[in-house]
């Protein structure tokens, strides 16, 4: 069927009693979908089985009928629960035997480690199914395994996600880049990061902008709760040819994304932000209130915060807001926690008692309970400093605790971003 049309897809098997029951997320799966799309392999079908020889290979056999790539995750390993080796070396009737090789590498390991060297079974893990090439695991016991069957390529792999990616990336891809020769679509990527734009006015604006469309470049439109991302996407042509395509569009857009984006190679503001603080030599201290820690949390994500990140605090109650930050009690007896002049007294104040150059406060009302007439659940005040001068902002959030919390964290990185940047005037 497809076959026929000679478009190389890709069919996954996800092995182990525990992604049935649920205990585990086959994020084996979702990862290898999202390699295979970048190799412009689509993946046609999915299975989930147990670890059960019978299982597996009615699995691999309906794999391989619909797609000349086969990857197999999961039971690799010395424990007897793990039998996708002997059920695909049976299937494929490959008789397994023991290679030296990965016996010796498996020794050694286990000798590195101390302890009282390898332990029988992981003798199993040696086992190599005949004419099957190995596919070296630098991060773990079990070789990869890639295997001809009828018309397509079988690969195991351990279901370990570190030890599984491992492989993919290195041997795997290089295995397949010499199997498929030619037939790989790589698709060149470029993605714009926005926020603080609802996606239908994003698209609205965008669609203005580009009234011929974007030609062999695809463009999306991902949403989620901290912004809309705009995705360029392109194959059949070089990386060079797609980047000057993607210049061309980003040319056209960069009057209406001017307000909203940032640039962040890891996707998340917190990183643009960083990034920004260090370029204007400043470092930043928050004072969060309804977000508890996540903007701090979001920053030391980050490797090397401590270079932009002094720290904070966590002012949930009025109390901590008077005693740590010395919000006025009569400005809270006023205006309530919820207010203009509490964020922007935290964000100063933030960056004074940390010593830091700009600051943060945010104070909301995340629900579901707390809310009023005047002040919503989805109320939130925020303010960002930097250098003396502070900005001050409110927005309404919509949704649950979580989703208001992220937009407020969000929203507060953002203004700082804008106030770093020059896009954003302080308060007069
Ligand atoms: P090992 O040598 O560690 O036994 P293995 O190849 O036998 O490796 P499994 O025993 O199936 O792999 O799984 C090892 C670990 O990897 C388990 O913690 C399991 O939950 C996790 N894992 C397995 N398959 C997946 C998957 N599809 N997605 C995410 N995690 C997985
Ligand atoms: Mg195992």
């Amino acid at each position: 069927m497809d076959k026929a049309r000679n478009r190389l897809r890709a069919a996954l098997v996800s092995v182990g009693d525990e992604l049935l029951s649920g205990r585990t997320v086959d994020t084996n799966g979702a990862w290898l979908g999202r390699e295979l799309a970048r190799l412009g392999v689509p993946v046609a079908r999915r299975y989930t089985v147990g670890d059960a020889a019978a299982e597996i290979q009615e699995a691999v056999a309906g794999a391989a009928a619909c797609a000349e790539l086969v990857i197999v995750t999961g039971g690799l390993g010395p424990t007897p629960d793990d039998v996708t080796r002997d059920a695909v070396a049976a299937l494929t009737a490959r008789p397994l035997r023991e290679d030296a090789e990965v016996l010796a590498r498996i020794q050694e390991l286990f000798r590195e480690r101390g302890g009282s060297g390898m332990a029988a079974p992981n003798r199993r893990v040696a086992q190599v199914p005949d004419g099957a090439t190995k596919l070296a695991n630098e991060r773990g016991t079990a070789p990869g395994l890639a295997m001809e069957h009828g018309a397509s390529v079988v690969v195991l792999l351990p279901g370990v996600p570190r030890e599984m990616r491992g492989i993919f990336r290195g041997p795997l891809t290089a295995l397949l880049e010499a199997r498929f020769e030619g037939r790989l679509r790589p698709v060149h990527v470029r993605l714009l990061h926005t926020t603080g734009i609802p996606e239908s006015r994003l698209a609205e604006e965008v669609a203005r902008c580009l009234p011929d469309g974007t030609g062999p470049v695809d463009m999306a439109f991902l949403p989620d709760l901290r912004g809309v991302d705009l995705r360029l996407s392109a194959s059949d042509m070089t990386g060079e040819e797609a980047d000057r395509r993607f210049e061309a569009i980003e040319k056209a857009l960069q009057g209406v994304l001017e307000p909203w984006r940032y640039d962040a190679p890891g996707g998340d503001l917190a990183e643009a932000v960083s990034t920004a603080l260090r370029a204007s030599q400043a470092t930043l201290a928050v004072a969060e209130s309804c977000t508890g820690g996540l903007i701090g949390k979001r920053l030391t994500d980050l490797p090397g915060a401590s270079d932009v990140f002094p720290g904070g605090v966590i002012a949930y109650s009025n109390d901590v807001k008077v005693r740590v930050l010395g919000v006025a009690g009569d400005v809270l007896a006023a205006e309530g926690a919820v207010a203009g002049p509490v964020a922007a007294r935290m964000a100063r104040e933030a960056a004074r008692r940390c010593g830091a150059e700009a600051g943060i406060g945010v104070t909301g009302v995340a629900g579901p309970g707390g809310g009023s007439a005047v002040k919503p659940v989805g109320t939130v005040w925020y303010a960002a400093f930097l250098r003396g001068r502070v900005a001050t902002r409110a927005a309404w959030f919509a949704g649950d605790r979580e989703a208001i919390r992220e937009q407020a964290a969000q929203a507060a990185l953002f203004l700082l971003l804008r106030l770093l940047d020059g896009r954003e005037t302080p308060d007069p």
